[in-house]
């Protein structure tokens, strides 16, 4: 079938209306009719080619949301009508140590959502900034949060479950110290989740002006990372760091503010290296620099079922897909509070 879309022809064009073909669903797919796509920092990322490979045209979104609207015959867990949710990944291979553990996410062979070879047209995953996306049901979750909420679910399906799992995986909870380093789209969520979870939650922000909205978000305490002062406060003090700055930096700074055996874990893949280091800053505490990529597709769902228990959206402004280069300036800037989310009916206008 064919579709509306937003997509990009070169890494130095902008996004523009494009028709795209969806598969027939096969026996065990799910067919989802889109209603809201948010727009994440890696869609910039790999729009503009700033990581290597883009395969173009290059329709990018995975943070999908929407409502089922046919399922092939072996499909169990999903009917017609249901209100669904698709995130960063579409397939793997379904076999290995990693996927029979529930972390497809870290299988060698997953099919991202968008950008990964396919034996489908164009010969790559196109994304969410589509009327209609067709996916294999294990890669497919429910959202059971009131339908109201619907476009602010769109940024768990990544922002909420990459901020989520490492959370988890370093055990955030009460009488943990956690920082979150950047309040963007993965930041507010972290601050919320960790919140959520009972930690004493320390935004880090380089806005003076996301001072308070950092504290009604959820965190206990926030600190401008440009300022050595404030930032020596909090020195040798960090159970956890989740970091999500989508640009090199010095990573010292923060690492300083962990405590013995504290964990930094980065989750903002800049374009280029962060600087390396202090070995010493690790050596003396037996500190950690540790990464983590979004989710497992058993752990995303627990993540949405968890926001739903908890009441827990994103804070979103919802745009209409001729404002999605806009939108990319402004995310640029740090000029949004704090993901950007498509209305996916606006693609057919
Ligand atoms: P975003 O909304 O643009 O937020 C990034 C935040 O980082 C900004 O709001 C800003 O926060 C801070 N920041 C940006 N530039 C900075 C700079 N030069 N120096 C210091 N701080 C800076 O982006 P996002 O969607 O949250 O994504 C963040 C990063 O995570 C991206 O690199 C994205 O590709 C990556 N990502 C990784 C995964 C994964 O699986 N690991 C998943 C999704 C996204 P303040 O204004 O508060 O300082
Ligand atoms: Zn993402």
């Amino acid at each position: 079938m064919t579709v509306n879309a937003y997509g990009a022809h070169a890494g130095d064009k902008p996004l523009e209306p494009i028709e795209i073909t969806r598969r027939a669903p096969g026996l065990q797919d799910v067919q989802i009719d889109i209603a809201y796509c948010g727009i994440c920092h890696s869609d910039l990322h790999q729009v503009r080619a700033e990581w290597a490979g883009t395969l173009f045209p290059c329709v990018p979104g995975h943070e999908i949301v929407g409502r089922v609207s046919a399922v092939g015959a072996q499909v169990s867990g999903f009917a017609v009508g249901d209100l669904v949710g698709v995130g960063c990944l579409v397939d793997s291979c379904q076999h290995c140590e990693d996927c029979e553990s529930g972390l497809e996410n870290y299988c060698d062979n997953t099919v991202l959502t968008y950008n990964s070879p396919s034996a489908e047209a164009p010969g790559h995953t196109l994304g969410g900034y589509s009327e209609q996306i067709v996916v294999h049901e294990r890669y497919v979750l429910h959202v059971r949060h009131p339908e109201e909420q619907l476009a602010a679910v769109a940024p768990l399906l990544c922002a909420g479950i990459t901020t989520y799992s490492p959370l988890r995986h370093w055990n955030a909870g009460p009488g943990k110290k956690v920082g979150i380093v950047g309040i963007g789209g993965l930041g507010h969520m972290g601050v919320k989740l960790a919140h959520a979870m009972g930690a004493h939650v320390v935004a880090f922000t380089t806005s003076d002006s996301k001072r308070q909205a950092a504290l009604d978000l959820g965190a206990d305490e926030v600190v401008v990372s440009r300022n050595p002062e404030e930032m020596a406060k909090h020195a040798t003090s960090f159970d956890l760091i989740v970091n999500t700055v989508a640009a090199p930096h010095d990573l010292d700074a923060f690492l300083l503010l962990l405590k013995r055996d504290g964990t930094m874990t980065l989750v903002g893949a800049p374009a280029t290296p962060h600087p390396s280091p202090g070995v010493f800053n690790l050596i003396l505490k037996r500190r950690s620099i540790a990464g983590s990529a979004i989710g497992g597709i058993p752990e995303t769902q627990q993540m949405l079922d968890f926001c739903a228990e908890h009441g827990i959206v994103a804070d979103i402004e919802l745009i209409r897909a001729d404002e999605i280069n806009t939108a990319y300036e402004r995310m640029l800037k740090g000029d949004v509070k704090y993901r950007f989310v498509i209305d996916n009916a606006t693609l057919s206008a």
